[in-house]
């Protein structure tokens, strides 16, 4: 032990997750090489870059390259870069303290409902604790590259709650992670072993990952590159094969699943490009547990130097779930965020992202259903942030999205607005939906049952964001999209003679209700909507829909009271009753009942659960 040694605790949540990898990630262990050799490929980036405005810091040694070697004897494995290098300070930084709150979400994933495949630690930076699925001891040499010699760390740990920091000399630059290996994990000291997993993991990483050369089973010395090493996306497309794509996406996005589609394009011209984008099969855990801030995955090149994680820079909001990389040929190297930013030759290559990435999708949903069934349940709600994001696209994105409706298959959200209008009726004008919390909700909503009587079809949207996003799309090819609860139905002349006979026929009736509800209600009218319930809420064109308030107001939001419109159904039975009930505290009870059950329906919050509660049993009870 020498002056500068230090123990420290590693943070509670860092535990937690060593905890957690340990135990969750013994089935495929094998993934901690992939995320050594990943962190090993990102400090080589770092580097490169830096020595762009610095090239000292390169010194003599200017090929960078990642190292795996074993020790039979000491039954040790090490990955070795010349990267970037960690300070001391770095080391405290990024390994035993939480750097990101990417640990937080790990732990959020791995405990919640819909628990998180641990092999997807990549995904939440936090992939170095997986050395401990294998090793009971990881030593850590790094040197920053510009440092001196002297300037190196040793940081040690045997991932049980504490880890050791002491200052080292290194001769060279760049990091050594030393795994001393538990008892059974002998497997990983074989050259074929370790050869085949960077096959099957980083053979895409775009630097040399070598191995100790050998002859005959014997050492000869020198070092072999064993992975492609090279930027795939620079490649001519007819010289990628599928497996390619596949192999590449995987170790950019720490994904074990196949993407579902890419598209793979270069632009020449006054600004030249290349894009490579896909699609993941499943919503990275991210994008599920409001990853917006930190968001990776759309990687930043200039002319094949990785510049830095700019999914924001190049992708609008909606379309965050999309991986892959961009390299530009015309951008200064030693572009900052800031100037990205309000970059314009930023700008035309993120529209052209834009337009790669539904052109895709549009494709799918053309020639490949059940591949864009599958992307709809993973990202259509997050492409339906478009409509409101992006004034430009919103007819192309409407055009991708599916709902249920009363024509569907039951919840399947399979509808398109085109499908929509191609069956719409002879005079209808409109797109007609209705919003509730629940698939059941909507389906049941009593405001449908004219529109199924006159067999309109309705669209049944129950997803939250569907609410703001109609806000958003009032029109489509022309057509107005207009919810059932809201506004006037549309009769015909038959009916709406009906209507107003009804009307002034029910007239003391709704006198007496308007008496009975008091201020409850902002008016009581006879509905249109309805043909088996007795009552329901309307909704002026601009109102909020009442579920939505509700989960607004429960959210901690401040809404404007707003009162309801009640429509009634005069021929219903239970108004037959009100009509004819003559004591003022029964029919007060039904007045109430027939709001109530209304406001249920709707999926507001009743302003009082138990006398609502009371007034139901005292009618139950009634004889
Ligand atoms: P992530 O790579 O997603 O950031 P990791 O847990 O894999 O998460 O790594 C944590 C951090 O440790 C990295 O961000 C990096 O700063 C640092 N680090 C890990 N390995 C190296 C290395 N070989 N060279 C330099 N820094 C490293
Ligand atoms: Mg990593």
């Amino acid at each position: 032990m020498n002056a500068t040694t230090e123990t420290r605790k590693f943070e509670a949540e860092v535990a937690q997750v060593l905890h957690l990898v340990t135990h969750s990630l013994y089935s495929h262990k094998e993934i901690f090489l992939r995320e050594l050799v990943s962190n090993a490929s990102d400090a080589c980036d770092k580097l490169r870059f830096e020595s762009i405005a610095n090239p000292d810091l390169l010194g003599g040694e200017g090929v960078l390259h990642i190292d795996v070697s074993w020790d039979e004897k000491a039954r040790t494995v090490t990955v070795r870069d010349n990267g970037i290098g960690m300070s001391r300070d770095e080391v405290v930084a990024n390994i035993g303290t939480i750097a990101s709150s990417g640990t937080r979400r790990f732990l959020e994933a791995m405990s919640g409902e819909q628990k998180a495949d641990a092999r997807l630690i990549g995904q939440f930076g936090v992939g170095f604790y997986s050395a401990f699925v294998v090793a009971d001891k990881v030593t850590v040499l790094t040197r920053r590259a510009g440092a001196a010699t002297d300037a190196g760390v040793k940081w040690e740990s045997d991932g049980k709650g504490e880890y050791a920091l002491e200052a080292v000399e290194l001769a060279e630059r760049g990091t050594t992670v030393i795994l001393h290996l538990k008892a059974d994990e002998d497997e990983f000291l074989k050259r074929w072993q370790l050869a085949s997993l960077i096959h099957k993991y980083s053979d895409h990483v775009a630097f040399p990952i070598r191995l100790p050369k050998e002859q005959d089973g014997q050492p000869t010395g020198e070092w072999e590159t064993v992975n492609a090493a090279s930027a795939l996306w620079t490649k001519p497309k007819g010289e990628i094969s599928d497996a390619d794509y596949i192999g590449f996406y995987k170790s950019l996005g720490h994904d074990f699943n196949d993407p579902l589609a890419w598209t793979h394009n270069r632009v020449e011209g006054s600004q030249s490009f290349t894009t490579l984008l896909y699609l993941p099969a499943q919503p990275p855990f991210d994008l599920m547990m409001g990853g917006r801030d930190e968001r990776k995955g759309l990687k930043l090149y200039i002319k094949r130097v990785f510049i830095m994680d700019a999914a924001e820079e190049l992708l609008p909001n909606y379309l965050r779930f999309v991986r892959g990389v961009v390299d530009a040929d015309d951008l200064p190297l030693n572009v900052s965020r800031e100037i990205l930013q309000h970059n314009r030759q930023l700008e035309r290559i993120k529209g052209a992202c834009v337009k790669r990435v539904l052109d895709l999708i549009e494709k799918l949903a053309r020639d490949e259903p059940e591949k864009f069934a599958t992307f709809y349940k993973a990202f259509g709600n997050t492409l339906k942030e478009g409509v409101v994001e992006d004034h430009a696209n919103r007819e192309r994105i409407a055009k991708l999205l599916r709902f249920a409706s009363t024509r569907g298959e039951g919840a399947k959200q399979a509808v398109s607005l085109d499908d929509y209008i191609g069956r719409m009726k002879v005079g209808q004008d409109a797109i007609w939906y209705v919003t509730a919390d629940s698939y059941a909700a909507a389906a049941g909503s009593p405001q449908l049952e004219a529109f199924r009587a006159k067999d309109i079809e309705v669209l049944l949207m129950s997803d939250r964001i569907d609410e703001w996003m109609l806000g958003n799309l009032d029109e489509y090819e022309g057509r107005k999209l207009r919810s059932v609860a809201k506004g006037e139905v549309p009769l015909d002349e038959a009916d709406k003679q009906k209507q107003e006979e009804a009307t002034r026929a029910a007239e003391p009736l709704l006198k007496k209700l308007r008496e009975l509800l008091g201020d409850r209600v902002a008016d009581v009218k006879v509905s249109a909507r309805l043909t088996d319930s007795p009552s329901c809420l309307a909704l002026s064109d601009y109102e909020m829909a009442p579920h939505l308030a509700r989960l607004l107001r429960e959210a901690g939001q401040e809404l404007p009271e707003s009162k309801p419109t009640l429509e009634i159904n005069p021929a219903h039975a239970l108004l037959r009753r009100l009509e004819g009930e003559a004591d003022e505290g029964r029919s007060k009870d039904l007045a109430l009942l027939l709001l109530e059950q209304a406001e249920i329906a709707a999926g507001a919050a009743l302003p009082d659960p138990a006398a609502f509660v009371q007034r139901m049993n005292r009618v139950l009870l009634e004889r």
